[in-house]
Parts: C-alpha cells; sequence; structure tokens
C-alpha cells in the first residue's frame, strides 16, 4: 500500500518517503502538565497513535521512532504550584503538580487504547548541556546568538525573526501583516514586534537555570526544538526528521517558531518533511470552556458520570474520535459516543473470540490516503456486517457476502480497536454485569415488532419488564432516520 499525508507546510498530499526506512522519525507536541487533559486534548493523542500504529505497520515495528514531549516548564505551572502548595518551597511544588498532572496524562491516554511513544522527554531535562551529550536548550540559543539569528535585550534573549527571510512560511503570516497589531510599549526592547522569547531571567523565587545569559527559564517554542533533535537526528548528521504533528491551534506561533529555531540553529532547510494538524474538537455544537460548563476532562468521561450521565469506555471514547477525519473539525455529543458504543457491540458480536487474521486491504488503503479513518470505519463495518441495510442501499455490499471476523479484527487492531475479546467487552465500566445482553437484544427486538403492528400494550409490557430487570431503554434514530433502541442499567 501507499502512504500519502497532507502536509500543512506545501498545502498538498504527497507520497509518505521516509528519509530512512529503517528508522522513520516523527515527533508531536505533549501536554503541558499543569491540569488534567481535556477531551480535546485526547485528539492529537489517539490521531498520532493511529499514525503511529500505520508506520510500525509498514516498516516494522522497531523501524519508528516517535517522541511525544511532556512540558513540565511553564509560567501556568509555576502559578498552579503556588496556588496549591502554597507552603512548600516553589520548585518541589512544582515537581508535585507536575508528577501528578504527568501520571494522571499517561493513565488517561493509555485508557484511551495508545501505545507509549518511544521517547517522552521532559523538558526541564533538556535546558542545560546533558552528560549524554544530547540536544539541549541553552547549547541551541548559544549557536542561534553564534549564527546571528538571536540577541540579548531587556533581560530576554530573543529570537530575530528578520535574520530569517523566509520566517512565516508554515502559517502563511508575512512579517509586516504581524508589525500592525502589536503593542510597541511592551516589546520596546525589541528589534521587531514578532520576535520572540528564547530564555527570559526568573526572579529568585522562579524556577531558573544558570546560562550565560544569567539565571533564567526557556520560552516554550525552543524546548520543542530541543526535545526533538535530541532524540531525532537523522542518519546523514543533519537535524532534520519525517513528520512534526499537533493540534491546528500550534501552526502559528508555536510550529512556526520551532522551524525558525532548528532551521537557524542547525543550518537546515527544513525542520520535518510532513507537518500534520489535527482539527478542534467542539462540545455539543460549542466551543469548550470552563465558563459554559462544557469543559470535560478525559478522566472525567472515563470514571465519572458528568458526560452524558455515565462513565465511558476508553474503546467507545477512541471509535468516536475516529469516526471523523483528523483534519475535519469535530462535534463531541453524548450521541456520537452512543453510536460509537453500539458499533462496537456490534462488531465484538462479530468476532466473537477469534484471533486476528489477515488485515484488509481496503482499510489500509483508507488509512493510507492521509488516514482516512472515516472511511476505514465504514469498511470494517462491512466485514462485520455485510447485509446491513444502510451499507447495502449506499451500494457498500452485495447480497451473499459473509462476515469476515478474523478480517474485522485485524484491521480493527491497526486503529487500536477491538483488542479486547467479547467478553471483556461485554464487561466493560458502564455496563454492570448480570444482565443478560442477548436477552435484553431479544427484548427490544420483540418490543420493535411490537410497536411495528401499534400494539403499544405488549410493547409497553416488555419496557416494564426490563425496566424491572434494571434496564433503562432509549428511543432515537439511526443515521439513516430509522427508529433505534438503545439501552442501559439504570442507576
Ligand atoms: P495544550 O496543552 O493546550 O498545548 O494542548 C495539547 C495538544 O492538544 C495540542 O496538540 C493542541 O493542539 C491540542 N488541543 C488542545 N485543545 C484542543 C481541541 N479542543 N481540539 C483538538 N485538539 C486540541
Ligand atoms: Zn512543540
Amino acid at each position: 500500500m501507499e502512504l500519502r499525508l497532507y502536509d500543512t507546510l506545501t498545502k498538498e498530499k504527497r507520497v509518505f518517503t521516509p528519509i530512512d526506512p529503517s528508522n522513520v522519525r516523527m515527533y508531536v507536541c505533549g501536554p503541558t502538565v499543569y491540569d488534567f487533559a481535556h477531551i480535546g486534548n485526547a485528539r492529537p493523542v489517539i490521531v498520532f497513535d493511529v499514525l503511529f500504529r500505520l508506520l510500525r505497520h509498514l516498516y516494522g515495528v522497531d523501524h519508528v521512532t516517535y517522541v511525544r514531549n511532556i512540558t513540565d516548564v511553564d509560567d501556568k505551572i509555576n502559578d498552579r504550584a503556588a496556588r496549591d502548595f502554597p507552603g512548600l518551597p516553589l520548585n518541589e511544588a512544582i515537581r508535585k503538580v507536575t508528577e501528578k498532572t504527568a501520571d494522571q496524562f499517561q493513565a488517561d491516554v493509555a485508557a484511551l487504547g495508545c501505545l507509549p511513544p518511544t521517547h517522552q522527554p521532559r523538558a526541564t531535562e533538556f535546558v542545560t548541556p546533558r552528560a549524554d551529550g544530547r540536544s539541549d536548550m541553552v547549547t541551541l540559543i548559544k549557536q542561534l546568538i553564534a549564527r546571528g539569528h538571536a540577541y540579548e535585550a531587556g533581560g530576554e534573549v530573543l529570537f530575530d525573526v528578520q535574520s530569517m527571510p523566509d520566517y512565516g512560511a508554515l502559517s502563511g503570516r508575512r512579517l509586516e501583516e504581524q508589525k500592525a497589531g502589536a503593542r510597541v510599549a511592551v516589546d520596546a526592547h525589541k528589534r521587531n514586534p514578532a520576535d520572540f522569547v528564547l530564555w527570559k531571567l526568573s526572579s529568585e523565587n522562579e524556577p531558573g537555570w544558570d546560562s550565560p545569559w544569567g539565571r533564567g527559564r526557556p520560552g516554550w517554542h525552543i524546548e520543542c526544538s530541543a526535545m526533538s533533535a535530541a532524540y531525532l537526528g537523522g542518519p546523514d548528521g543533519k537535524d532534520v526528521f519525517d513528520i512534526h504533528g499537533g493540534g491546528l491551534d500550534l501552526i502559528f506561533p508555536h510550529h512556526e517558531n520551532e522551524i525558525a529555531q532548528s532551521r537557524c540553529a542547525h543550518g537546515t532547510p527544513t525542520m520535518a518533511n510532513y507537518w500534520m494538524h489535527n482539527g478542534f474538537l467542539q462540545v455539543e455544537g460549542e466551543k469548550m470552556s470552563k465558563s459554559l460548563d462544557n469543559f470535560f476532562t478525559i478522566n472525567e468521561l472515563l470514571n465519572t458520570e458528568k458526560f452524558g450521565g455515565r462513565k465511558w469506555p476508553g474503546e467507545v471514547l477512541r471509535l468516536a474520535m475516529l469516526k471523523t477525519h483528523y483534519r475535519q473539525p469535530i462535534d463531541w455529543t453524548v450521541q456520537g459516543l452512543q453510536e460509537a458504543e453500539k458499533m462496537l457491540d456490534r462488531w465484538y458480536d462479530a468476532i466473537g473470540d477469534v484471533e486476528a487474521g489477515e488485515m484488509s486491504a481496503e482499510v489500509l488503503d483508507a488509512l493510507g490516503d492521509d488516514m482516512n479513518t472515516p472511511k476505514a470505519i465504514v469498511e470494517l463495518h462491512r466485514l462485520a456486517h455485510p447485509a446491513a441495510a444502510g451499507l447495502a442501499k449506499a451500494g457498500l455490499t452485495r447480497a451473499g457476502q459473509k462476515p469476515k471476523p478474523r478480517m474485522l479484527k485485524a484491521s480493527a487492531n491497526i486503529l487500536g480497536l477491538l483488542k479486547s475479546t467479547r467478553s471483556e467487552w461485554l464487561a466493560r465500566p458502564g455496563i454492570e454485569s448480570g444482565v443478560d445482553r442477548d436477552a435484553v437484544e431479544s427484548f427490544i427486538r420483540a418490543r420493535a415488532e411490537a410497536r411495528a403492528r401499534k400494539d403499544f400494550k405488549e410493547s409497553d409490557r416488555i419496557r416494564d419488564e426490563l425496566a424491572a430487570m434494571g434496564v433503562v431503554l432509549k428511543d432515537g434514530k439511526d443515521a439513516d432516520g430509522k427508529p433505534v433502541t438503545t439501552w442501559e442499567i439504570a442507576r
């Protein structure tokens, strides 16, 4: 199969050709660890996990290096530490905040079925020169100054954007446009208002490292330039790697500035060959925000009943995320999660306890087309239920096709789905054991038949009987507008 990826920098979908097929290298910007990760933060983690799995499939498990950093130096972290641990010295308080938050993040994304990246460097370990000689921020900044791309002013070291003729190429922002909106008073020490901080001095009670420019701390962008170079240098000694990813809010200024720093420090024409950005997630049609009361952390979705009145299995959250193409905006809804769960129900019914077999060429082709997961999911559905009415109507299936459970399992696995057995799925959180699911499903079928012949007395009786078993029914419509009934255990 051929893999084609959309590159934000050149604005085109291109065949993916790794610099070194024996070591395909990808960097994704990771979390700033001061608070629980929200469900929007889960999107890049899941999307690039699918790409990681696909690359491992194509080039071999041992031939892909995936780096996702942990940003554990940031002024938001300092503020949170001072707020939550007022009695402790700041550095200790910071360690408490970052360790707890980073551990929570690892637990959250593991529950979403994400593989651990090859390396997860923490920014604080890459500030000053290292014993192992891997790239660090202070050395990078020194290189930028030596090459005439950075200068010291007003207690900061700044990147000189005018020293780079094509600064702004990723975001398409020209320097002249940026000047107009800048606030001159704040930026008086800058040569150009768009110059950005590489290093800033710390006050006595702020975290800081000794450097040639005094005790201070790095700017955010330089962290990723150092940590990507630390693990992703090429076989030719050039610091260019294959794929750099993150959410599209990072295009400007973060990725633009990473490119500027890395290219100017290393003297390379590019930082990474493919720049990939996931679209944003909103909740029930609105931007997620704490003030709108529609802000949900991964942990809340998994372990509390805040969203839709129940806990959600990680696999449901994962499938709900992958039903939308990664570059499109996604609307995160209770209904979307219910549909994903229903889909998994059917797939697990179809695979039973079979072993994974061969992978479907159609699923791989869909993923090879800039990770078209919605298309891959339709193909998975076809493997599970070739006779499903909606699929036949859409011309996707033909009469006489049989389910292919082994192929379904293998092909879903590359999306990080259907990793469990059917019995593990049936015992998932949110569904209490002790209810015979097959019995419930047959009651629901009988009720649908009763309703179809307008025997509402009988359909009500069945509903009451299920209620007595602790099962609540919800009537809704599927994507084709056909009535469907879902169920859950009453609480
Ligand atoms: P942050 O901790 O805000 O830097 O975000 C970590 C990652 O999550 C980055 O790749 C962001 O682009 C991404 N991200 C943040 N909010 C959302 C959202 N609502 N939808 C999709 N991705 C997001
Ligand atoms: Zn970054």
